[in-house]
């Protein structure tokens, strides 16, 4: 008998299991029966050759008559033709490529075969069918039983191990196995109608019919959404239980004063997620939470008011944005809404108010001897940076709140090495600048608390965006410059963005696009070569300037200020505008070969226009063909401007590590059947379940099978993201 965690080599032979541990890392029989097939190939029932049709799911039993391999004509690879007869008719069976197979197939042999029936040049035939010889001397009649008529499992394979030979081996591993306890709470399992542990493995490797194996992989699929989401609700707990500075909100203070010079009224969501944090604040444990909201939604200022409240009381908050770009944006935004409050303890400022201060990587070493002075002795109540500010040399007076502005550029070490950096676990708001479904979060960010801001600031202006497909309508170019002089003319701006930097396809491009598109093309429009010709030809006469990656920190910081103040007409850009950069003044985008980016990365670069008061127009070049699939994607783009929706779409593109993400590495290797989009209702399921669960039994002292499987699940996603780290 066996267990879960013995060596495959106490089931199959010292060969085989060899061979599974290469091939597949299978190691011990836990592994082997998660080994899960693929799908399952019905096999018909018992029939005589004489009777078959074309089309027939069938099952034979025959006599090997004659083998002929040969090669095949004008093309690599043989051509394996058995013919057998069962003393009504013959039957020609073909296997391509598989002269191995002659070795047992020989001449005499009964056996039995099953496929589907085909026809060529006029004969009946089954291609590649299953089969089972019938060892000399055995019962014809328990082997015809037990197969003829079965669901045969279809299992992941490989040349040296073909799947009915996987097949075997989790017969065997099944056959051996003593009883699992099963670590699912009886409740939970119970509740959905799920088979045990034992039984769904029984029925997975060897199902009575379909609708067992279906229901099989359901409870293990919902095995590891479970496990998933009671490991995130417990860790959640443990960091609700750190102590934390409480930064209770204080009247008359910082925050006060900056609600009253609010230009503007927030909105209902705003205020909501206001209050969620507000009262995580106040708490003397750490906040964690997730704040997702719609590109253009007004995450900053609820980030702000939180920053403000730490301040009020004492403390400091660090903001974490990705790109230099938006670093600086930042602090001349938050500057200028601050104002006078912005001033503490300078001639003229506020007496309640406080300083911001800027670490980047680039800045000079006077400024960055400063900032770095300002933050130390608690001068700077906010201190926003790049990666800059994870360094050593920052040290803050009473770091008590961490935002991390558009999270899915950071991963969680970077987050604890700035936390490290606080004399107590500070709080933590995280935002994304993607609005990803609700699962997607739960799996990625499930340790987090999740706001959503799903409305956009009353008044803003629709964003209407067109397709021009310059292969069809060449002349929709023109029109799309013209838009542009007018829409200047009107006192606006416009961008334009390009996928690359130059034209020299070696010089790269500041995102990296090779995933969605494989091979460069020469053809793709730069910055360098679209600049000069706008300039010399059909928007002669504005002012247009430049913007990438590979400019100066100066020279970027100089050139989004100039188009932040409205010197620049046009801003001709790659995807550095991407993220969060904020200039309500511009009012149409012209995204050159649009169908080299990503759909929410247009999503997200389309909200740059229509932030002001006037209505913004996105048009996206492409020269791709229609009905492509790449056409298909600005379709979709064009149609909605619904962030969740198009997230959805950008993601049902990826392979399911791409969804879950760098950070997630340890997850994904536990991940053999969930699928975080396909699965939404089983993970909500799951997430309800594991909460109810832990709320009644907050160690788990109840369950202990459950509490070791979890501890084991730790224990691997530690040691894997070790091994990626
Ligand atoms: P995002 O959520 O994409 O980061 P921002 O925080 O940059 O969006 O906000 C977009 C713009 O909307 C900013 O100019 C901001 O000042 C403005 N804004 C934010 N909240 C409101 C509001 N309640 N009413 C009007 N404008 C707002
Ligand atoms: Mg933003």
């Amino acid at each position: 008998m066996a267990t879960l965690e013995s060596k495959v080599s106490a089931v199959v032979g010292d060969r085989t299991a060899k061979v599974l541990n290469t091939v597949f890392g299978i190691s011990t029989v836990g592994d082997l029966v998660r080994h899960y097939p693929r799908r399952y190939m019905v096999r018909g029932e018992l029939s005589d050759i004489s009777q078959l049709r074309e089309g027939d799911e069938t099952t034979i039993l025959a006599q090997i008559y004659s083998t002929t391999n040969r090669p095949l004509r004008g093309r690599k690879g043989s051509i394996l033709e058995v013919v057998v007869t069962d003393g009504t008719d013959k039957l020609s069976l073909t296997f391509f490529n598989q002269a191995w197979r002659e070795k047992d197939l020989k001449v005499g042999r009964q056996g039995l075969f099953a496929g589907k029936v085909g026809v060529f040049n006029n004969k009946k035939q089954l291609a590649h069918p299953d089969y089972e010889l019938i060892p000399d001397g055995s019962d014809v009649d328990s082997a015809v039983e037990g197969f003829a008529g079965k669901f045969l499992p279809v299992y992941p394979a490989s040349s040296k191990l073909p799947s009915w030979k996987i097949s075997q081996c989790a017969q065997l591993a099944i056959g051996a196995l003593d009883e699992i306890e099963d670590f699912l709470p009886e409740s939970i399992r119970e509740r959905h109608a799920y088979p045990t542990l034992q039984q769904a493995l029984v029925q997975l490797h060897q199902p009575a019919d379909l609708d067992h194996a279906e229901n099989a992989r359901e409870r293990l699929t919902f095995d590891e959404a479970f496990l998933l989401q009671a490991l995130l609700v417990i860790r959640r707990n443990q960091l609700k239980k750190l102590n934390s500075t409480s930064r209770k909100r204080i009247t008359g203070g910082l925050l006060d004063a900056f609600d009253k010079s609010l230009p503007f009224e927030l909105t209902a969501g705003q205020i909501a997620v206001c209050k969620e944090i507000e009262s995580d604040l106040a708490q003397p444990h750490p906040m964690h939470r997730l704040l997702q909201g719609e590109v253009g939604s007004g995450k900053t200022i609820v980030a702000l008011r939180a920053m403000l409240a730490v301040v009020d009381s004492g403390g400091q908050a660090a903001l974490l944005a990705p790109t230099e770009v938006l670093a600086a944006q930042h602090l001349r935004t938050i500057e200028k809404q601050l104002g006078t409050l912005a001033q503490g303890g300078m001639l003229g400022g506020s007496d309640k108010g406080t300083q911001v201060t800027l670490i980047t990587g680039s800045q000079s070493a006077q400024a960055r001897r400063e900032a770095l002075a300002k933050a130390a002795d608690g001068t700077a109540g906010i201190v926003i940076g790049t990666h800059a500010l994870l360094g050593e040399s920052v040290v803050f007076k009473d770091l008590g709140l961490i935002v991390v502005d558009e999270q899915h550029r950071f991963g969680v070490e970077q987050r604890d090495a700035l936390k490290e950096k606080a004399v107590l676990p500070p709080h933590l708001l995280v935002m994304t600048a993607t609005p990803i479904p609700r699962t997607v979060a739960m799996t990625v960010f499930g340790d987090l608390d999740v706001s959503t801001l799903r409305e956009l600031p009353l008044g803003r202006q629709p964003i209407t965006t067109h397709v021009v497909p310059v292969k069809e309508k060449p002349n929709y170019m023109e029109r799309a410059w013209t838009r542009i002089r007018e829409e200047v003319a009107q006192g606006h701006q416009a961008y334009v963005v390009a996928p690359r930097i130059t034209a020299d396809p070696d010089a790269g491009a500041d995102a990296d696009l090779d995933f969605l598109f494989g091979e460069e093309s020469d053809e793709i429009s730069s910055v360098e070569e679209l600049a000069p010709m706008l300039h010399a030809g059909p928007l002669q006469g504005l002012k247009i300037a430049i913007l990438h990656g590979r400019l100066s920190a100066d020279e970027k910081d100089a050139t989004m200020q100039a188009f932040s103040k409205g010197e620049i007409d046009v801003l001709v850009s790659t995807t550095v505008i991407e993220v969060g950069v904020d200039v309500p003044n511009a009012t149409i985008m012209v995204i050159m070969d649009a169908d080299r980016f990503g759909v929410s990365q247009l999503h997200q670069l389309r909200g740059r226009v229509g932030r002001g008061t006037s209505p913004g127009l996105c048009l996206l070049v492409s020269h791709c063909e229609e009905l492509t699939p790449a056409r298909e994607r600005l379709n979709a783009v064009a149609a909605t401007v619904d962030g969740f929706e198009l997230s959805r779409i950008d993601l049902e593109q990826r392979r399911e590590g791409d969804v879950l993400g760098a950070s997630q590495s340890g997850t994904q290797s536990h991940l053999r059947l969930l699928r975080v989009l396909r699965d939404e209702s089983l993970i909500e399921l799951a997430r309800e379940d594991a909460d109810q669960l832990i709320a009644t039994d907050n160690d788990l002292t109840n369950y202990p099978l459950l509490k070791k499987e979890l501890a084991q699940l730790q224990r691997d996603q530690a040691v894997d993201y070790l091994d990626k780290g």
